[in-house]
């Protein structure tokens, strides 16, 4: 018998839950530039969590969009950027955690010079909706973010 951290006695077995679904392209209507989506959980039963790990290269980012149930990002990599409409852009970085209130209109993505990659946690609607998009973030929008390296010396 060996010793595990629950109840003593260590099963024959790891559970490991094996990585079979495949990393998805972010398609064009909903993002600028290259990111990547791993699923992490998917609405089951009487589960409405609808939880991703989303990569974003650098310039990347989503299209404004809401939620119809709020949204939590938690950065687990890199360095992006977020905003709401009509607040100014802010600078986000791993431990970071951003809560978008339902129908909150926002952006979030990549720094220009670098990835970012976050955890995003949703709720499906009665429709099964994670989110509702809009425009893409112009060019000249994401260009007014602060610059990262003055932000990292405060
Ligand atoms: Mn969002």
């Amino acid at each position: 018998m060996t010793l595990d951290w629950n109840n003593g006695i260590r099963r024959a077995t790891m559970r490991i839950t094996t990585n079979n679904s495949e990393t998805m392209a972010g398609p064009r209507e909903w993002f600028t530039g290259a990111v990547y989506v791993d699923a992490v959980a998917t609405p089951s039963g009487p589960s409405r969590l609808n939880a991703s790990s989303v990569h974003f290269t650098p310039g990347a980012r989503t299209a404004w969009h809401t939620h119809p149930n709020g949204q939590t990002i938690y950065v687990t990599e890199g360095v992006g950027l977020v905003q709401r409409r009509g607040a100014p852009i802010e600078v986000i970085r791993p431990g970071d955690r951003v809560f978008f209130e339902p129908s909150e209109d926002h952006w979030h993505g990549a720094a220009p010079t670098r990835f970012m990659t976050h955890l995003s946690l949703v709720e499906i609607d009665e429709q099964g909706n994670t989110a509702t998009w809009g425009p893409h973030v112009r060019d000249d929008e994401y260009g007014s973010a602060p610059a990262i390296e003055k932000e990292s010396r405060r």
